[in-house]
């Protein structure tokens, strides 16, 4: 398949879609970005690698990170995780709420806000520490990407400390019922940082090649989680990765993918490639718009979704 021909078709495609969107501003960092920044690629199980746009812009991955931090949650924690939250779809927004405060304080799933909050607190019990937990998520995904070469951004990451009041409602609502064992504050401070770290589409593609493969990656042999998880990891991608618009990234792409605030999204075709898109513009629902577009775009043209 001409991959680099199609990548350019996309992004020709999508181009009449630049004033559709806002970039995300309630974390006041996230917007200073340039709106109509692009980027697209993909890495194939044998490492090779197709492009288009800014592909060596590192950007804000935010809840990308989720699925990283999950992965090593199971790693340590195993089944014993889903006892603090569950593998149902929300349908309400990532930062919601209601429905937490009606179940108890036990998140939906591991995907939006509260449920990568638990993760985060069960990891730093693992850890024993904030600052080690966090280079552990970090050195994860520099296996991850087989690249030493990843870092946090501080200004985003502080921006979002000023500002995340929703998120310590959030993680709030969970200590007061019991789901989170340390202060929310500590929490949320490492939470923000893993949201803050910064990566191009480039290594993000190579990233999730472990989840096309059965849980290790097929360049470095690396072995990230057992093939059980890793379906289980995709799976809720399917179901859970873009929140509220879940239903409808699985309709009209048909791939596991997740999103992040950033305006990147991850995606995953089994047995042969990762691939990440990158336009900061979100919809409603907090999605990078022309990101969906263009997936929904790549999975048309090449018969790649695996429904
Ligand atoms: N850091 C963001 C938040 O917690 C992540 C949200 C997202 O990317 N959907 O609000």
């Amino acid at each position: 398949m001409d991959y680099i021909k199609i990548l350019k078709e996309i992004q020709s495609e999508i181009s009449s879609l630049y004033t559709k969107g806002e970039v995300a501003s309630y974390i006041p960092a996230l917007k200073d970005v340039k709106a109509d920044d692009f980027a697209m690629s993909l890495t194939l199980m044998d490492g090779s690698y197709y492009s288009v746009g800014s592909d060596d812009l590192k950007f804000s991955i935010q809840s990308i990170s989720k699925i990283f931090s999950f992965t090593l949650a199971l790693e340590t924690y195993s089944k014993k995780i889903y006892k603090r939250l569950g593998v149902e779809p929300s349908g309400d927004p990532y930062n919601s709420l209601a429905q937490l405060e009606y179940e108890n304080g036990i998140p939906r799933n591991p995907f939006i806000n509260a449920g990568a909050i638990v993760v985060m607190d069960a990891l730093i019990s693992n850890f024993k520490d904030t600052d080690i937990t966090f280079n552990e998520i970090l050195s994860f995904i520099k296996k991850l990407s087989d690249n030493k070469n990843i870092s946090y951004d501080q200004i985003i990451a502080e921006s979002e400390i000023h500002s995340g009041y929703r998120n310590l409602a959030l993680a709030s609502l969970m200590k007061s019922f019991g789901n989170l064992s340390h202060d929310p504050r500590t929490v949320l401070e490492t939470y923000f940082k893993m949201c803050a770290i910064k990566m191009t589409t480039k290594e993000l593609s190579r990233s999730v090649l472990y989840l096309a493969n059965d849980g290790f990656d097929p360049i470095s042999g690396f072995k990230a989680t057992s093939e059980q998880r890793a379906k289980r990891i995709n799976a809720l991608m399917i179901t859970c990765g873009h929140y509220d618009a879940s239903g409808e990234f699985a309709f009209n792409v048909g791939l596991p993918g997740k999103s992040g605030v950033g305006g990147g999204i991850v995606a995953v075709v089994p047995d042969k490639m990762g691939i990440c898109v990158y336009s900061p513009k979100l919809n409603k629902q907090g999605n990078s718009l022309i990101g969906t577009k263009a997936l929904e775009l790549f999975t048309t043209k090449t018969g790649l979704s695996i429904f």
